[in-house]
């Protein structure tokens, strides 16, 4: 029994790996069947979270500054130093103001996108299968204490120093440690005191991965305490808050910055030398251009958008890992999908059983163990058939799953749901305590297909053994009858094999010979020969509904869905028909895929979408033949040997809850509830987030882009500034923060899953939307300038006329705003209520507007005047034309060119014959 609180081990600077089981199991105060609960806590209390300290963000202060690296804060230093120099000294304090503001601005931005990310990071915590009182649980690995029992099993990451006390063909890759990439054999002998960790085979190493084999351990060390603590080197990698697309934009807003600067002093020399203007105006005014034509929101906006939407993905089930991939996922042309559990429920209930002296009906549904047992509608006593019990022992003793009752009273597993289903018909069957001794065993793995145990039963040796069919049939020689054994029949069986198939159930055989009484130890090698077969054993796995919508919503999105299993070939094309992938009659086998040749494989990956029998390398070999096809290519998957194959695909996607922790490392994306309507929804959010930086372009662009015009015109019609540069830069800073914004929030566009995937190299903006950001460019900018002009032909005070102009600016906006919320439909319909954040960041910047127009130490600072309520009708017009016009313009042109796109999409999405 583990000690009292009161005498917690000292754990620091022990030699476990020199340690005898025995001494270290005593040190720690471990015993095999794990702390209790409570003991743990305490230990908790005492050594702390099993967690390294967080990686060295960069300082606050750091980040701060860094906002200050932009061409823009360059431009508007600039600016202060030469209206310091004409002595414009209340221009000097809000341009230095602005400057501050601005750089408060994006660090709050950056952080609350890097916050965001950091949630989703937590998303994916390490968790370790822990036996606490006897009991085995998934636990999060910051709850293990040192003296935890842990099991390891091959594609878990090591979650703390561990000293193992059974290993079984364990073999470790320790890489993150030692830099070695070489697996090497574990076991559990004491190693001299002073060997190095590399070296201390007795160890496995927190940060490692599990490669094959399995093993149980005791924890030695947590935390920072861990080989891997004390070098504190960290295992997350960096995250990096930009895609290609983000860089892209920067570069380009760089690139424009530059002409800009260049357009600037080409119009310093106009006004020079074609006008009057004092060299004090003039520099006011080519001020303006820069400031007004520099996106300088557009980067942090983007960096945002993308940000909300792999929060929203993530509120989705869909965990982002690498975040270019939030590219990709609007570009996917085909997702191969497996089936057990992605598609199928996995919630597995054993239904019928085939034995050599009857056929058997199971009652009952999931794990719950209540259910009779039918043999021609009539219930039965398991014990009066022979062969029917023997099967059912047999899965009992050749299982290693548990079943438990929650608080709430259902049953569930956290075992292999194939196992847990055959446990409860064991259950069923009456075998509840049949648990004899288990000598060894052989584990399942998806490619050898079957399990085997070598158990002691009743004083006597006995291999039982599960797994494929197929497999069996070539390990057995005979089969079991009522009361003894004749030739094994393999047409009888494959014939029932396939009646069971044929209704989408999951086929497991079964089989058991007796051995040697001295054996001690079970090797592939027993199961050859003799064996005896016992029977089939028949296992429903119903679709999960919403997968079934999912394939629908994703052809219609022009997404192939293509499913690839373990499974038989008849279960797997009936679970495909139900489905609706494929035609439910082609399907292909593994070992078909395995004789083909590079060319024919191609082939084959493109005509086929249900794949049997398949094992872990086909999968990588079908993403190649994807690949090769053009194809863009999304796959999942679970376990160790999957891991390449995602990391070959253009978005690799791991299980989250049964996938392992070296798949996960290996993928892009990883699914928090492992169901296949999660990436599709993936790629709508996808889709949503591309088009949400589409949008943000869009709107900030002609914001820019109208601004420019307005002093350009002035300049070249050498007339006073329509605004002036604090102007300009408290319209581009109001509007940043409160109409770009919103559009970060913009939900998915109705009919986003109806148009074809996006082509991976298509230019985020296509000539009709630069031609709209030119046409609003255009719009806002003679609206600002003719209320303006109005205005001061009217002699208007030229304080008014501005502020007019500037109210003009936002309006236009504002209702500009509502315009970019649909690219191509038009603003007014489905959805135009369901983003709350436009409305309240509109009714911000109205307010705003009004410190603007109405607080005199506005008008101090930005030379605005207090104006007559009439003079509001100006800028509420012009938003009115803007926002009517550009629909019209969008119903116009917009329509068709989506048409023409789409046709385009379409041919390469499609791939030719
Ligand atoms: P998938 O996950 O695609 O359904 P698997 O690789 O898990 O495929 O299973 C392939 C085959 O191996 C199954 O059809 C079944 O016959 C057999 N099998 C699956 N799980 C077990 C298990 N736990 N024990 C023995 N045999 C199994
Ligand atoms: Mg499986």
């Amino acid at each position: 029994m583990p000690t009292e609180s009161a005498d917690l081990p000292d754990i620091e600077e022990k030699k476990w790996h020199s340690l005898s089981i025995d001494e270290t199991m005593e040190i720690l105060s471990a015993s095999e069947d794990g702390l209790s609960d409570e003991e743990a806590e305490k230990r908790k209390q005492k050594y702390g979270l099993n967690k390294l300290p967080e990686p060295g963000s960069r300082s606050a202060w750091m980040r701060f500054f860094l906002q200050f690296k932009n061409v823009l804060i360059y431009v508007l230093l600039g600016a202060a130093v030469i209206t310091a120099l004409l002595e414009h000294w209340i221009d000097t304090w809000v341009i230095l103001g602005v400057v501050v503001i601005n750089a408060v601005i994006g660090f709050i931005q950056e952080g609350k996108a890097e916050q965001a990310l950091d949630e989703i990071k937590k998303m994916l915590s390490l968790s370790a299968a822990v036996k606490r009182s006897g009991r085995q649980r998934d636990r999060d690995a910051e709850e293990l204490v040192p003296g935890d029992i842990v099991l390891l099993e091959s594609g878990d990451k090591v979650p703390a120093d561990i000293r193992l006390i059974y290993t079984r063909s364990f073999r470790i890759e320790e890489s993150a440690l030692t830099g070695e990439s070489a697996a090497v054999d574990k076991n559990t002998e004491p190693v001299e005191e002073d060997a190095v960790p590399g070296d201390q085979t007795c160890m496995a190493f927190s940060g490692t991965s599990v490669v094959h084999g399995r093993a149980t351990g005791v924890v030695a060390a947590t935390g920072a305490h861990t080989e891997l603590g004390k070098i504190n080197r960290m295992m997350s990698e960096v995250k990096q808050l930009t895609t290609p697309l983000l860089n892209k934009i920067d570069e380009f807003a760089t690139f424009l910055a530059k002409i800009i600067l260049g357009v600037t002093v080409l119009f310093f020399g106009i006004g020079y030398l074609f006008h009057d203007y004092t060299i004090d105006e003039l520099f006011l005014a080519v001020i303006s251009l820069a400031v007004a034509a520099i996106p300088e929101g557009l980067p942090p906006l983007m960096t945002i958008t993308l940000a909300v939407g792999v929060r929203a993905m993530a509120g989705r089930n869909a965990i982002i890992r690498r975040l270019p991939s939030v590219e990709t996922l609007g570009a996917v042309t085909v997702i191969c999908s497996d089936k057990t559990g992605t598609l199928t429920k996995n919630e597995m209930t054993v239904r019928s059983v085939s034995t050599a002296t009857g056929n058997f009906e199971v009652k009952g549904t999931g794990y719950a163990p209540e259910g009779s047992i039918l043999q021609d509608n009539d219930e039965i006593n398991p014990e009066d058939h022979n062969s029917l019990f023997e099967l059912a022992k047999a899965v009992r003793a050749c299982n290693d799953a548990e079943i438990y009752q929650s608080e709430e009273g259902s049953w569930h597993t956290d075992g292999d749901p194939t196992d847990a289903a055959v446990l409860v018909f064991g259950y069923k069957a009456g075998l509840e305590s049949f648990t004899p001794e288990r000598i060894d065993n052989i584990p399942f793995e998806s490619e050898q297909q079957y399990m085997a145990t070598l158990n002691r039963v009743d004083g006597q040796s006995l291999i039982y053994m599960k797994g494929a069919p197929e497999k069996l049939f070539e390990l057995c020689s005979h089969q079991r009858t009522k009361d003894g054994r004749q030739k094994l029949d393999p047409e009888y069986w494959k014939a029932e094999m396939e009646k069971m198939a044929e209704q989408g159930q999951r086929v497991i055989a079964a089989a058991a010979r007796k051995a040697d009484d001295g054996q001690n130890d079970l090797n592939p090698e027993d199961l050859t020969g003799e064996m005896e077969f016992l029977g089939l054993i028949g296992i429903i796995d119903p679709p999960r509904p919403e997968a079934i919508e999912a394939i629908k919503q994703c052809k219609k999105a022009g997404i192939i869905v293509k499913m690839i299993t373990g499974d038989h070939l008849t279960t797997a094309k009936s679970i495909g028909r139900e489905l609706g992938i494929g035609d439910g009659e082609k399907a292909i086998k593994g070992s078909d895929l395995q004789k083909m040749d590079e060319d024919e494989l191609r082939k084959a990956a493109r005509e086929y979408d249900v794949f049997a029998r398949t094992s872990p390398e086909h999968k990588l070999r079908l993403v190649k033949g994807l690949q090769a096809e053009g194809m863009i290519c999304g796959m999942t998957g679970d376990g160790v040997n999957d891991a390449p194959a995602l990391k070959r695909a253009d978005i690799g996607i791991a299980m989250g809850i049964k996938g392992t922790e070296v798949t996960k490392d290996a993928s892009e994306m990883v699914l928090a509830d492992d169901n296949f309507a999660s990436i599709a929804n993936a790629v709508e959010e996808g889709r949503t987030i591309y088009d949400n930086l589409k949008k943000a372009i869009l709107f900030l662009l002609p914001t820019s882009g109208a601004e420019s015009l307005v002093v350009m015109a002035a300049i070249i019609a050498g007339i006073t500034l329509p605004i002036t540069p604090v102007q300009i830069l408290w319209i581009n800073m109001v509007t940043a923060v409160t109409l770009g914004l919103a559009l970060a929030f913009e939900s998915t566009e109705p009919g986003t899953m109806s148009l074809p995937p996006r082509h991976p190299d298509a230019p985020i903006l296509d000539r009709y939307l630069v031609w709209r950001i030119c046409f609003v460019s255009l719009l806002i900018g003679s609206l600002t300038l003719g209320i303006y002009f109005l205005l001061y032909n009217n002699d208007i005070e030229v304080n008014i006329a501005r502020t007019v102009a500037v109210n003009t600016l936002a309006a236009g906006e504002l209702f500009y705003l509502f315009n970019c919320r649909r690219i191509h439909q038009p603003a007014l319909s489905a959805g135009f209520l369901e983003n709350k954040a436009a409305f309240w960041a509109s009714g911000i910047l109205v307010v705003l507007q009004l410190v603007f127009t109405y607080a005199p130490f506005m008008n101090a600072w930005f030379g605005s005047a207090p104006h007559g309520l009439f003079y509001w009708a100006y800028p509420v017009a012009g938003g009115v034309v803007v926002f009517c016009l550009v629909e019209l313009e969008k119903y116009l042109f917009g329509g068709k060119v989506e048409e023409k796109e789409s046709e385009g999409h379409g041919e390469n999405a499609v791939v030719k014959e």
